[in-house]
This record gives C-alpha cells, structure tokens and sequence, in this order.
C-alpha cells in the first residue's frame, strides 16, 4: 500500500483551489487554511478523505465541517491579530486551528469531554498555544473572558443564543447557522453597533443542533 502522501503541495493547490471556486477568497483566510493540515483532525474509516471538500463524522456522533463552509465562516467573521474569539463547538478542533492563525486568542468550548481531550492534544502536538479547549454548555457563553470581539457557533440554534450576545463586544461580530435542525437552516452574520444588532444571511446551510447540557461521555 502506498504511503499517505499527507497535506503535500499538490494537495494544497486543489484543496485551495476548491476552497476559492466555493467563494473564500480572503487571502488571510486561505493562508490560514492552507497552513492548518486537516487530517490530524480525522481519525480512522474517513482519513482518506481529509483533503476533499466534505463534512466527514468524527467522534461522539458529530461531524467535522466542510472545508468551504469553515472558510466562508471564517471570512464573515473578519477576524484580525487583536481579536480575542470565542467558538461554540469545538467539535475536531480544526475550526479552532484556523482561528488561531488569525485572531490573538481562541477559546473553544464543546459539551464532549472526549472532543475536548482530543482537540486539546493536536492543539499541543501542532504548537498552537493560543488556544484554550473547555468542556461546558457553551450556550451560556464565557462569562469570566467576556466580552469577545468575535463569536463562531457551529451548531445550529433556533435564534442567536441571549448570553452570547450578551458577551459580544460593541463592534464585534457573531456568525452562526440558525434554524431547526434537519430543516433549512441559515448561516447568519450579527453585527452589535451602538444603535444594536444588525443581522445579514449569509447561505443555507446543515449543521447538527447545538444542545443544552453535557454530552454523555463524561
Ligand atoms: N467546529 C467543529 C465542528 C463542530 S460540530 C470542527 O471544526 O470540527 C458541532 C459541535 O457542537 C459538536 O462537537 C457538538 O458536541 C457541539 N455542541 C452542540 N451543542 C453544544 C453546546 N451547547 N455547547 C458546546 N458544544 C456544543
């Protein structure tokens, strides 16, 4: 059998090259991508397929989000080297991963301790050290690093979630999918102005529901 080849040049091109025919164009945002490997993130039956443009399921019964939508989210969050991040979901981590290319400080929150443990040990083993992993509810938010300058959900809520846009800095922005689960849901992006929220939609997307309490592995 031959040797996995990894994220090599030629993989980078195509997978930028999907990344930019789905429309991320930001610069910023694709050298972010292009610097974050995806298939740590992907364990077992699906690793093969790290570098296509697909969700693929990871632990705990969740999924690991498409390359272009995580590129599209990240570009609607305008993210610069100040900004201190919060991400609901951590999920693979491999949000997270990019964010951290890009912003000051990100903290992500997911309510699987075993996601968590995960993620938090490809953050290490790639020497992303600004980035702080925690298992809760995350629709509460982080009140103790409140307020933040930028806010990512990746999971989707019936309306923005009251806390969360409670700890968003005025001039901060939130992007999040909202909508019923297993119907249309929307990619929304909030922007808190002194005159009070403004809301743009982005696309339709699918994201798993963003649920109340902890998961069951812990
Ligand atoms: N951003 C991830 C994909 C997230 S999948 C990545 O890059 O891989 C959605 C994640 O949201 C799941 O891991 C799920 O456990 C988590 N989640 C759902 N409801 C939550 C809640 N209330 N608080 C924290 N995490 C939640």
């Amino acid at each position: 059998m031959s040797q996995a080849a990894g994220f090599d040049a030629e993989r980078k091109m195509q997978f930028l090259y999907a990344l930019r025919s789905k429309g991320v164009t930001d610069a910023r945002v694709l050298s972010a991508m292009e610097g974050v490997d995806r298939g740590p993130f992907i364990r077992g039956l699906f690793s093969e397929r790290a570098y296509e443009d697909m969700p693929l399921p990871i632990a705990c019964g969740q999924t690991i989000s498409q390359p272009s939508v995580v590129g599209l989210m990240t570009q609607a969050l305008e993210v610069t080297p100040r900004d201190k991040v919060l991400e609901i979901g951590t999920g693979s981590g491999y949000q997270a991963a990019i964010l951290s290319k890009l912003a000051r400080r990100v903290y992500t929150i997911d309510r699987h301790r075993r996601l968590v443990r995960e993620a938090r040990a490809i953050f290490t083993a790639q020497d992303l050290t600004n980035i702080t992993a925690i298992t809760a509810d995350g629709s509460h938010g982080l009140a103790e690093q409140a307020p933040f300058d930028r806010i990512i959900i990746t999971a989707a809520a019936e309306d923005p979630p009251g806390p969360l846009l409670a700890q968003l800095k005025e001039g901060g922005i939130m992007v999040l999918p909202v909508g019923q689960s297993d119907a249309v849901q929307h990619l929304i992006r909030v922007r808190k102005t002194a005159d009070g929220l403004e809301y743009d939609e982005l696309r339709a997307v699918r994201f798993v529901p963003l649920l109340e309490g902890l998961g069951k592995d812990t």
